[in-house]
Parts: structure tokens; C-alpha cells; sequence
């Protein structure tokens, strides 16, 4: 018997895990912290796509201090859910950094190879500091050694989607943070 599509994305999900009230409500706690510790010093939010974008348009309107935003992509798992290790720029920074705050916004620290690669890439631009904004922390999986400088929620070693989050592109326009029931791994696509 063939699988058909959901109508709903919500359909597809087993447990939600963080809800949209818990993720406001952390979001606007970090923004405020982040308002206060970079007070007076040239902010540069640096938005990894896509999975970061949601977080990102939250946060960014939590921050009450003058900021700039800039975007990159890179390649982390692709289409499957184990990464590969391998982390490649696809879009790089549209600004030079020399001399700024640069704050990294990402979904999810997992491994942490993404990061611990991007941080050490972006650091070699000379900035006056690089620091790591995330929502989600899976510390169980971690392979390099990255601790988040801001993190909302740690969780437990389960994929997850929503707020951003996909698998295989779907389900980033969920409002929470949530797992995807099993037949989802099975879907032909
Ligand atoms: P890392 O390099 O830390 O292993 O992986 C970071 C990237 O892997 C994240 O930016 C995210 O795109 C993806 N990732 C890791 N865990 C999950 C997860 O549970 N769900 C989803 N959708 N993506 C994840």
C-alpha cells in the first residue's frame, strides 16, 4: 500500500517537543541577553540557511541594539540524517568582517563539525570576536568540541523538525520543535 501525501505537515508529527510558547519565550530571553552584552559594539548576526532562518527573524527582532544581518550556507548533511563530516561554503558572507562582533546563528549544534569548521573559517577574517547563537544543543552526538556561547534548549539524541528544522526540505514551517512520526522515514520521495 503506497504512502500518501499529508495534507497537513502537523499530521506527520509524533511528539512535539518544544512548543511555540516555549520557543518564544527563550527566544525573547536570549535577545535580551544578547542586547545587553553586546551594548555599544558593532553586531554582525550571521544566519546559517536555510534551517537557521526562522530562529534567526525571531531573534533578531528580540535584540534591541543596532545590529547587522548577513547570510551563509554550507553543507552538512545533505539529504540524509548523518552527517557526513564534510563541510563546504556555498554562499559565503556578502560583508567583510575584519574588526566586528561577528554572532553565528544556527538551528542545531550536533556533531558540531559545521560549527567547529565556521568558526575557525570566519576567525581567520580577523574579526574582533566570533561567538555561537543556537536554539537546539544535542550533546549526546558531539565529535568536535564546540559549546554553544548561547543555546535555548538541550535535547536529547532524536531528529527533529520545525522552527526551520527540515527533513528532506519539508516540515520548516512547523512552529514548534517537534518529531516526525516513523512512516515519514519510509515516504518514497
Ligand atoms: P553538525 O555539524 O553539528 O552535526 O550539524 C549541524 C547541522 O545538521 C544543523 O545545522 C542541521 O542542519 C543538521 N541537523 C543536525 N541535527 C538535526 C536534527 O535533529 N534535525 C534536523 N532537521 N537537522 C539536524
Amino acid at each position: 500500500m503506497s504512502v500518501q501525501p499529508s495534507t497537513h505537515v502537523i499530521d506527520d508529527i509524533q511528539e512535539v517537543l518544544i512548543s511555540k510558547e516555549q520557543i518564544e519565550a527563550k527566544v525573547a530571553e536570549m535577545g535580551g541577553i544578547i542586547s545587553r552584552e553586546y551594548e555599544g559594539r558593532d553586531l554582525l548576526l550571521v544566519c546559517i540557511l536555510k534551517g537557521a532562518l526562522v530562529f534567526m527573524s525571531d531573534l533578531m527582532r528580540c535584540i534591541s541594539i543596532p545590529l547587522s544581518i548577513d547570510t551563509m550556507a554550507v553543507t552538512s548533511y545533505g539529504a540524509s540524517t548523518v552527517s557526513s563530516g564534510v563541510v563546504k561554503i556555498i554562499k559565503d558572507l556578502d560583508v567583510p568582517i575584519e574588526g566586528r562582533h561577528v554572532l553565528i546563528v544556527e538551528d542545531i549544534v550536533d556533531t558540531g563539525l559545521t560549527l567547529n569548521y565556521l568558526v575557525s573559517a570566519l576567525k581567520n577574517r580577523k574579526p574582533a570576536s566570533v561567538k555561537i547563537c543556537t536554539l537546539l544543543d544535542k550533546p549526546d552526538r558531539r565529535k568536535a568540541p564546540v559549546t554553544p556561547d548561547y543555546n535555548g534548549f538541550v535535547i536529547p539524541d532524536k531528529f527533529v523538525v520545525g522552527y526551520g528544522l527540515d527533513y528532506r526540505e519539508k516540515y520548516r514551517n512547523l512552529p514548534f520543535v517537534g518529531v516526525p512520526k516513523d512512516y515519514v522515514w519510509n515516504e518514497e520521495h
